[in-house]
């Protein structure tokens, strides 16, 4: 109670003060990222710039499918359905066309329909409209993170099959294993209805069923629980 009552003078002392524009909406040790559309920033505290997420002595695979795909998720934030009423500037103003608002909402319905038909708990489902925007980042920032390990390993590539696995694998990998996450059934229970994130586990499996090279990477077949169908397919950036 005396931090929130610390915490909230401190923000109320603000009131009719030009911004800081260098303050941090997390703190160093806080292992986690945010996107911020008000300064149109994405900001890494120093605790998520270490293993699982970050290694500088780990190979690339590991590297983009962590911390990588965590820069790609909060860059996806900013075209998201709440990045998206914010210009470059970070004034509050949608800069998209009529026609780009409709194409991404008939494509963001099928993202709300998929995490809806997660059970997280006996009878309690995901929200998919209240994780919708967490759940694009996820997908994009994926997406664009295994498009930057390709970049980055370069057109004559060889893979030299760390531990047994491929790069396509190792990248799948750590983006699952920074995801390893528990909650008690309780904390879930309010985390179901009040957090904008879907439980980790879901995160983790969510974004690469709809991903191919996913499919490819592990070998699986049509009609595996980690394959969506061709017409359930969602890709979006
Ligand atoms: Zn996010």
């Amino acid at each position: 109670m005396a931090v929130a009552k610390y915490n909230h003078a401190y923000d109320m002392a603000k009131i009719g003060k030009p911004k800081d524009k260098s303050e941090w909406g997390m703190t160093p040790q806080t292992v986690n990222a945010y996107y911020n559309p008000l300064q149109n920033e994405i900001v890494f505290p120093a605790a998520i710039l270490q293993p699982p997420f970050f290694d500088p002595s780990a190979d690339l695979a590991t590297n983009y499918g962590g911390i990588g795909a965590v820069i790609g998720h909060e860059m996806l934030h900013g075209y998201d359905d709440q990045g998206s009423r914010f210009d470059a500037k970070g004034s509050f103003a949608n800069w998209w066309q009529p026609a780009d608002a409709e194409g991404f909402s008939a494509k963001t319905a099928m993202l709300v329909e998929q995490f809806n038909s997660y059970e997280a708990q006996p009878g309690k489902m995901v929200n998919g409209k209240l994780t919708l925007g967490e759940n694009i980042a996820d997908l994009g920032g994926l997406t664009v993170a295994y498009d930057a390990l390709k970049l980055a390993s370069g057109a004559d590539f060889k893979d030299p099959m760390t531990d047994g696995m491929t790069q396509d694998q190792r990248f799948f990998i750590n983006w699952a294993t920074v995801w390893r996450r528990g909650f008690t059934d309780k904390e879930m229970s309010v985390r179901l209805v009040t957090d904008s994130h879907a439980p980790a586990g879901f995160r983790a499996n969510g974004a690469p069923s709809n991903m191919p090279i996913f499919a490819a990477a592990f070998g699986c077949k049509a009609g595996d629980p980690m394959v969506r169908s061709d017409d359930q397919r969602i890709a979006i950036w």
